[in-house]
């Protein structure tokens, strides 16, 4: 699997999978529904809004001058979970809104606390 198919295939957009036959949502592609195992997937954009639910930060190697990045688990409003990059300030608790960022020429989701 390519990154771009992962999360974003190739768009500024992240990707849930949802059955047609049970509504099952889920994350990480998969040919089946975890649920109830027929193969009527749909692939469809998350709606960008969630919930933070776990916060770490990753720090990089010693004397690099790099400062790292938040790194958080966000329940997406379809209700999976999903790792993503964040704002320093997001904490859990925190409702977020998603936004893309360019790393090493790849886009990766990101996540800021909704001002809303
Ligand atoms: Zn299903």
């Amino acid at each position: 699997m390519t990154a771009a198919r992962d999360w974003t295939a190739g768009d500024p957009r992240l990707l849930v999978r949802t059955c047609r036959s049970c509504g099952a949502y889920w994350y990480l592609p998969r040919v089946a529904c975890p649920q109830c195992h027929r193969n009527t997937v749909t692939t469809l954009p998350a709606g960008g809004v969630g919930t933070c639910v776990a916060r770490t930060h990753v720090h990089p190697q010693r004397g690099s001058s790099d400062d790292g990045y938040a790194l958080v688990l966000v329940v997406v409003a379809e209700g999976p979970t999903v790792m993503v990059r964040a704002a320093d300030d997001v904490r859990p608790g925190h409702r977020v809104e998603l936004s893309f960022v360019e790393v090493d020429g790849q886009l990766l989701p990101y996540v800021r606390r909704d001002q809303v």
